[in-house]
């Protein structure tokens, strides 16, 4: 592990507990002016690019309590050598967890790790309809234990009372700082914190039901180490270190080469934006999870079909499909083995694309960016502009393609029915770029 030099210093350090979530914080943090870099996992090195903020998306949300504060620690330690002035533990939204972790136990062992007896806890997200109200949750218009979070099957949400949710998961006192204070504004809250804090209190879940709420608190974490909440947090931390709305905060290098889309998500959304593309007459072509099952070299035949078509514009191969087909293959392959089998081919037709010259390259689906990311060898991606929320363009070098690569992993309900051709057409404005 490399120790950072000075002018390589972060100012902020996260550990976000999954890897679309990560991309969600990273994304407003650069909106709100912080050049941002997302690491896939804890490095092995020291940062290459230079960044205000640096977010280390982890899978770290359902696993054993006991791994989850060892990586957790183990990524503190590392955004530590490179210097992070403040740490941010980021959520769920939803405040996604079981009565045995992991926020309440990461928590604390940050706050151990740091030092540090107070802390914060609100995966407030108003842009996103997630609001908390006296401690409550919501969302949209329902309280958390109404809104479908209480079938989650991994992580069912039947309380929507954080401070008794956050209570149950922590030997620490929990506090709340309600509506009434935050609305008072900065001062108010920070002496609201020592109230909370000469009372015993160590981690305080605070309301918010507004942008204008995070932004009021944002000033009143500038010297707390440790803060921990949903994405929302974001967009008030900036300021303090002295940093402000910067457009230029979101400028990658300039895009170029073939762009080719891979979609293994089978989603309502995704299959809308799948027919919207080849309905605007663009190359397409549909992959067989069956076919990839028989032994057939599905790789081999799409990289060859894409090498016809690439030179005239973007490309798409998908497997994505309707529910109906979906259940049709699991039921003849079993559901583990047929998304194992589509996201190893899908990974492989993304790096044999990129192989082939593609620089701009869109992934659809959650668990399939991640087995693509993983297959190019990507650890480390700057973050660009937001083509929708919650997807920006990043740009990332890999061994494939040392100059660097544009790429943005769209997770499944996410992005408008036009995303595969507006996410090139947003590069091109960009960048003046001749199709
Ligand atoms: P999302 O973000 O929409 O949830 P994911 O990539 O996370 O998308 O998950 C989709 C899963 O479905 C992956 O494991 C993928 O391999 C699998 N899959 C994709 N296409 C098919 C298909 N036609 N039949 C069965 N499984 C599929």
């Amino acid at each position: 592990m490399t120790q950072c030099d000075s002018a390589k210093r972060i100012a902020l350090g996260c550990i976000a507990d999954d890897f679309t979530g990560a991309t969600d914080l990273a994304n407003n943090l650069v909106r709100a002016g912080m050049r941002v870099v997302q690491t896939i996992g804890i490095p092995d090195a020291g940062l290459s690019i230079e960044a205000d903020a640096v977010v280390v998306a982890l899978k770290s949300r359902t696993i054993a309590a006991s791994e989850a504060v060892e990586q957790s620690l183990r990524a503190l330690r590392w955004l530590q050598s490179q210097g992070a002035q403040q740490i941010y533990f980021k959520y769920c939204s939803t405040f996604d967890s079981t009565p045995a972790g992991n926020i309440g136990p990461v928590t604390d062992a940050l706050m151990q790790a740091l030092d540090t007896h107070f802390t914060v806890a609100t995966p407030a997200f108003p842009d996103n309809q997630r609001c908390v109200f006296k401690g409550y949750l919501f969302a949209g218009d329902l309280l958390l234990s109404e809104s479908g979070m209480q079938n989650h099957p991994l992580t069912p949400m039947t309380d929507p009372n954080l401070v008794r949710v956050l209570q149950a998961q922590t030997q620490r006192k929990v506090g709340l700082v309600d509506y009434q204070v935050v609305a008072q504004g900065s001062d108010a809250i920070r002496a609201h914190f020592d109230t909370l804090k000469s009372q015993g209190v160590e981690i305080a879940i605070v309301d918010a039901l507004s942008n204008r709420d995070l932004f009021a608190l944002g000033p009143a974490l500038r010297s707390l180490p440790l803060v921990t909440a949903g994405s929302g947090l974001a967009i008030g931390l900036p300021e303090n270190f002295g940093i402000g709305t910067d457009s230029a905060a979101a400028d990658l290098p300039s895009a170029a080469g073939l762009q080719a889309i891979v979609s293994g998500s089978c989603s309502t959304t995704t299959n809308r934006q799948v027919m919207e593309f080849i309905q605007s007459g663009r190359p397409a072509l549909a992959i067989n999870p069956l076919h990839i099952a028989s032994g057939a070299d599905v790789c081999t035949q799409t990289l060859a079909w894409a090498g016809e078509h690439l030179s005239s514009g973007p490309v798409l191969v998908y497997s994505t499909a309707e529910p109906e087909a979906v259940r049709t293959i699991q039921s003849q392959l079993g559901v583990e083995n047929a998304g194992a089998l589509v996201e190893q081919t899908i990974a492989a037709i993304s790096c044999g694309l990129v192989e082939m010259g593609v620089r701009q390259l869109v992934v659809a689906g959650g668990e399939t960016s991640g087995a693509c990311v993983q297959a190019l060898g990507i650890a480390q991606m700057r973050i660009g502009e937001q083509i929708d929320p919650g997807v920006p363009w990043c740009f990332a070098s890999t061994k494939l393609a040392p100059q660097g690569l544009h790429i943005t992993l769209k997770s499944g309900n996410f992005g408008s029915p036009d995303f595969f051709t507006k996410a090139f057409a947003q590069l091109k404005l960009k960048h003046e770029l001749p199709y």
